[in-house]
């Protein structure tokens, strides 16, 4: 049975952060039956266009899918697992905030299903997380990260580098905290600085919010080289995982696998008699529930991949991590070889690796990923 998996976008947080651009709305009392009772049925729908498929992750996003209650996880959990022949080793995933984080909550998450924690800690700075508009501090994420990695079997630890004033120093404090928090997961996401959002608008101000891009390499750099001395493996980009810690679900979307996207604005792959369809969801809270009470399903926007996107997307995704992609599939996809001499003088230098049928970013190619895979697309 082919495999799928399942994201439920929750879009409330209590408040916006400054560099957020998800789809994200103020957290409002009475709106989550509603969105609840939408997102059931749109599962409903998934399992119709799907059919039986062998569930491997159900992830929790958002948003803040943390404000949800425990009642409300274990209905989605309990309802996947109806709809879909759930896996021996399902991943069942929650992004939590340090804020919404004791010992009550995550006790009630746990047995609601909840094995796998993703806490957005961004740092453990006070400075930093006052400038990157978060609303707790480096205590309150210390303390969750102790608290989770008792009840939680597997937690990983979500960091922010490349703000302005970040110093080597700094980033290695964060990165020495979260190693010796117990978590078997970290993520590294560098802030990027997105027009629409209040960053974006103080960057139109000359105001800079972000580092450069070769401080940031740098920065990379150095967290890689701290990742891996501590027996982290960098598995993707920005991800870094002991043995057996990774997310299944993530990897799914890199190795081009299908997951249903449910919520509002949230975006799903599915592929049925060899035909790929992408889809996403309606992005506001309310026109998700309104079309969800009107035809059964939240999907707003629907189609049919052409083979060279497919292709494109598989390529793009499937680089960013180690185990890289398989050329057959990629020939299967869009009919066509990757040009063998492009491969041959990337290997060369260094930047490329191949093994058989696989092909990956070497890490010195992942460092220039976007224009390695801008030149292995033009051929
Ligand atoms: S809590 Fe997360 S999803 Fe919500 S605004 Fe902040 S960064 Fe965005």
């Amino acid at each position: 049975m082919d495999k799928i998996g399942l994201y439920i976008h929750w879009p409330y947080c209590t408040r916006i952060c400054p560099y957020c651009d998800f789809n994200i709305y103020k957290n409002k009392a009475g709106t989550e039956t509603a969105l609840v009772q939408a997102i059931l049925l749109d599962m409903l729908h998934w399992r119709e266009m799907s059919g039986p498929r062998n569930l491997v992750s159900i992830h929790f996003g958002g948003g803040t899918p943390s404000l949800l209650s425990a009642a409300n996880l274990q209905k989605f959990i309990k309802t996947a697992q109806e709809l879909w022949s759930p896996s021996n080793d399902l991943e069942i995933g929650l992004e939590a905030n340090p804020k919404d984080i004791n010992e009550k909550a995550l006790a009630a998450w746990h047995r609601a299903g909840i094995e796998r924690l993703s806490v957005g800690v961004q740092s453990f700075d006070d400075s930093a997380l006052q400038f990157l508009g978060r609303d707790h501090d480096g205590q309150t994420a210390r303390r969750a990260l102790e608290l989770a990695t008792n009840i939680i079997p597997r937690v990983s630890a979500d960091l922010i580098y490349g703000f302005t004033n970040q110093t080597p120093d700094m980033l290695q404090n964060d990165l020495r905290t979260a190693l010796t928090s117990g978590v078997s997961h970290i993520s590294t996401y560098q802030l990027t600085i997105e027009q629409e959002t209040a960053f974006g608008q103080a960057e139109k101000r000359g105001i800079n919010k972000a580092v450069d891009s070769d401080t940031s390499a740098d920065l990379l750099e150095q967290t890689i080289d701290t990742m891996t001395a501590n027996g982290f493996n960098q598995y993707e980009v920005s991800n870094f995982a002991k043995k057996n810690a990774q997310s299944r679900h993530n990897l799914l979307y890199w190795q081009g696998g299908d997951y249903a996207g449910i919520g509002p604005g949230a975006h799903g792959r599915l592929t049925v008699d060899g035909k790929r369809c992408a889809t996403i969801a309606a992005l506001k809270p309310k026109d998700y529930i309104e079309a969800a009470g009107n035809t059964s399903h939240g999907i707003a926007e629907q189609e049919t991949l052409n083979a060279q996107a497919w292709a494109e997307e598989y390529l793009l995704m499937g680089m960013r991590i180690s185990g890289g992609i398989n050329l057959a599939r990629y020939t299967e996809i869009s009919g066509q070889r990757l040009a063998p001499e492009i491969i041959r003088q990337y290997e060369k230098s260094g930047l490329l690796k191949k093994m058989g049928n696989q092909l990956s970013a070497t890490p010195k190619g992942r460092m220039v990923l976007d224009t390695l895979c801008h030149e292995l697309l033009s051929y």
